[in-house]
């Protein structure tokens, strides 16, 4: 296995569950690329280094099946948007609470179909890939469902809901895709948060990120797994299967790969970077808008037409004065990531590909916009902006969090459009990072997807070496 973020644990575990003798190198001194937590700012403050709120950790098919027992914590709201009025828009987890004004019908209707059918739906939107053709049925049942996640996210909130709330509250969801808001298929994006918000919840595990990632690497250590930090793969090792978590360019640096192919992955498309700030709190954050105290995630950028209008900043090279923040706030419901009394808040937005400048003072300006007092509450920050994201793990290529563009031409067909994307054209060479279906996010099913392949053609006895001349540079 080469890397070990949450695809290349997941797939190292269904290799090694299915009894091979698993090796793991990772690049980093630690484990768990993208499920890491550290004292990023003062001792006793624990930051999540990338991801932090896991809708599909807590509850993926391979999650499902791994059957970790992490500890998780879920806020009593989904997800809250404050507003210029001093209130906010919540997502209740239940459907039934939801109180979304004179919108609330048109959501409930937009989203119940899908909550009621999950089961049948979520193989179309996590897999296991490539998709069985039974698993397109419900696409047929659900034609309105699948017609509104291929659109666009904000002509479909303008045409389908009335005030400016809903509207609002769409858009921050739908940025979640790190695609402009007038691009297919965005919508898709916030219409699937929803329906997992609604469904299993916007968990994350006590205490932090990494205890994914350390359950991850105990269950493959009680198999008998190796994993070699600080191990940089320079070249394809000798295996008889070779399942690496890396971005398509790494692939191409490591492996010597078939000309047409080669070229295919040359053409792979990363999207925008992250720009991050973590905060240590001497207070909760002193929002306005009182409800925002429920949720542990909070969007904050106003209206659509803002969030709109940050998306497309980036987009176009010049990221917005008032940026759209996805925001996490763990502290209030997991108090042991801070010393007592005190909190931690995480925030991330969108900007250019490898963008070099700063956007703390932006980002500072628009929590302070929804939470007057809040500057005065911090007493260290951390700044990480796109290239400390791909001098810690190199899968963050200019900082883009989803291992690749997102849009309709990469979002099943990435890396390069086969039949299976996992398998590589060299024998025994897998690849299952996010560049594979279905993308960013911490779901481990690009890597049990990948592992599941390279199962399948060993039982079917198709496989050689990965360590056949030619392989290897
Ligand atoms: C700021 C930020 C916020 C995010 N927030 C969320 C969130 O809240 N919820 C969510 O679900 N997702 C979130 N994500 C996305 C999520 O973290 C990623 O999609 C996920 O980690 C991808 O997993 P992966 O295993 O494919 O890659 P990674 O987690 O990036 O892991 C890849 C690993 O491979 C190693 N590696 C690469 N090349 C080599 C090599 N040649 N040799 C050895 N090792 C190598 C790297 O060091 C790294 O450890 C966020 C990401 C970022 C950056």
């Amino acid at each position: 296995m080469i890397g070990s973020g949450p695809n290349g644990l997941a797939g190292a575990l269904t290799l090694a569950r299915a009894g091979l003798a698993v090796e793991v190198h990772e690049a980093a001194p630690e484990p768990g690329g993208g499920v890491r937590t550290a004292e990023l700012t003062l001792p006793g403050f624990r930051h999540d280094l990338c991801s932090a709120i896991h809708p599909m950790g807590r509850d993926s098919p391979f999650f499902r099946r791994a059957a970790l027992g992490v500890d998780w914590v879920e806020s009593p709201a989904v997800v809250a948007h404050p507003l210029d009025d001093g209130t906010a828009v919540v997502l209740e987890r239940d459907l039934d609470k939801l109180d979304l004004g004179r919108d609330t019908g048109v959501y409930r209707a937009l989203v119940e179909p899908s909550v009621r059918r999950w089961a049948e739906l979520e193989p179309l939107v996590l897999g296991p890939f490539p998709l069985a053709l039974r698993s397109l049925v419900p696409v047929l049942r659900l034609a309105d469902s699948v017609r509104a996640a291929l659109a666009a996210a904000r002509p479909l909130a303008e045409s389908r809901f009335e005030t400016d709330r809903v509207r609002a509250l769409f858009g921050g969801l739908a940025a979640h895709s790190v695609l402009p808001l007038e691009r297919r298929p965005s919508a898709g994006f916030g219409l699937a948060l929803a329906v997992l918000g609604h469904v299993a919840g916007w968990g994350f595990p006590r205490g932090g990120a990494q205890a994914i990632a350390d359950a991850l690497v105990a269950e493959l250590r009680a198999l008998g797994a190796t994993i070699h930090v600080s191990s940089v793969v320079d070249e394809l090792p000798e295996a008889d299967v070779v399942l690496a978590d890396v971005m398509p360019a790494e692939l191409r640096r490591v492996a010597r790969l078939p000309e047409r192919y080669d070229r295919a992955l040359g053409r792979y498309r990363h999207g925008p970077g992250a720009f991050k700030l973590d905060w240590a709190l001497s207070g909760p954050i002193p929002w306005t808008a009182s409800e925002c105290a429920r949720a542990a995630t909070v969007h904050v950028g106003g209206t659509l037409d803002e969030i709109s209008a940050s998306e497309w900043g980036v987009w176009s090279g010049r990221p917005a004065e008032r940026p759209f923040l996805i925001l996490a706030q763990h502290t209030l419901f997991d108090p042991s990531r801070a010393p007592a009394g005190k909190h931690t808040a995480w925030a991330y937005c969108h900007v250019p590909n490898g963008w070099p400048h700063s956007m703390t003072e932006r980002m500072e300006a628009q929590v302070e916009r929804f939470a007057p007092g809040f500057r005065e509450l911090v007493l260290a920050r951390a700044v990480t902006a796109p290239a400390d994201f791909e001098a810690r793990d190199r899968n963050l290529v200019g900082g883009d969090l989803n291992g690749g563009t997102m849009d309709l031409g990469q979002l099943l067909t990435r890396p390069v459009r086969r039949l299976n994307p996992y398998r590589t054209p060299l024998p025994g060479v897998y690849l299952g990072s996010s560049a594979t279906p279905p993308g960013g996010g911490v779901h481990g099913m690009c890597g049990y997807s990948a592992a599941l392949a390279a199962l399948r053609d060993r039982s079917r006895g198709d496989l050689h070496s990965a360590s056949r001349s030619g392989s290897i540079r």
